[in-house]
C-alpha cells in the first residue's frame, strides 16, 4: 500500500487519506485530509493570518534551500503561472496597451494595471481527466471580482510550455464561477474564438 508523510502532522498515512491535487508527484496534496480540512476552516476563520504563516513558512524553506527561488523549479506551480506566465503577459500587454504596470507578486485581485484597466493572468496547460473526452485547460479564475480582465494563457504541456491559446475574457465570464474550462475540440475552442488573440499577438509568442 502506498503511503505519504504528511507535511503538517508529520504522520505517515495511506494515500488515499490525503485529497487529490494534480499537482504533487503522487498527485495526493502533501497534507492529510484532516490537516488539510483544519488548514481549510482556518483559513475562512481568518485568511490574513494564514497567509502570513504561509509566507513565514516559505520564507524559512527558501532560507534553509529546501525551495528553490521562483523561476529556477519548472516543476513548481508557481513557475508556470507566476514566473513564465506573468512575463510573456507583460510583453503581450505591452504590445495592447500603452501604460503596463506590474503589480508586486501575489497581489490581492490582479497582476496588472494597463491604462487603467485591471488585469489577472492565469494559465494552464493541456491536461485530462478520465470523465471528459477531450483534453482541456483549467482557469482558475477563482470567482474574482476585482479585476477586469482575465487574460488566459493556454499551453500545449507543462514540459515544453509552447502557448498555444491567448485569450482575453470580461471579468463577467470569471467572476461568478472558481474556473473556465476549455476544452482543446474544434466545437469548444470555436465558442470562445471571440475572446482570442493569439493570432493578433502571433509574433510576440514566437520570439519566446
Ligand atoms: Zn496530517
Amino acid at each position: 500500500m502506498e503511503t505519504k508523510k504528511c507535511s503538517e502532522c508529520g504522520e505517515v498515512k495511506p494515500l488515499n487519506e490525503s485529497y487529490k491535487s494534480p499537482y504533487t508527484k503522487e498527485h495526493r496534496r502533501n497534507q492529510c485530509k484532516e490537516c488539510w480540512k483544519k488548514y481549510y476552516q482556518n483559513y475562512f476563520k481568518n485568511p490574513e493570518k494564514v497567509k502570513r504563516k504561509n509566507y513565514l513558512y516559505n520564507k524559512r524553506r527558501y532560507k534553509n534551500g529546501e525551495r528553490n527561488p521562483l523561476g529556477t523549479n519548472t516543476k513548481c506551480t508557481c513557475y508556470l503561472g507566476i514566473y513564465k506566465g506573468e512575463a510573456i503577459a507583460e510583453k503581450i500587454l505591452k504590445y495592447l496597451y500603452n501604460n503596463v504596470k506590474r503589480m508586486p507578486t501575489c497581489y490581492s485581485g490582479y497582476d496588472f494595471i494597463c491604462d487603467n484597466i485591471k488585469i489577472d493572468v492565469k494559465t494552464s496547460s493541456l491536461h485530462f481527466k478520465k470523465t471528459y473526452v477531450n483534453k482541456f485547460r483549467t482557469m482558475n479564475t477563482c470567482k474574482n471580482n476585482n479585476t477586469d480582465i482575465f487574460l488566459c494563457i493556454g499551453y500545449d504541456n507543462r514540459k515544453d510550455l509552447n502557448i498555444k491559446h491567448i485569450w482575453l475574457f470580461p471579468k463577467e465570464l470569471g467572476n461568478y464561477r472558481q474556473s473556465i474550462n476549455i476544452h482543446d475540440s474544434e466545437k469548444y475552442l470555436q465558442k470562445f474564438k471571440r475572446y482570442e488573440i493569439t493570432e493578433k499577438v502571433k509574433y510576440i509568442i514566437k520570439k519566446e
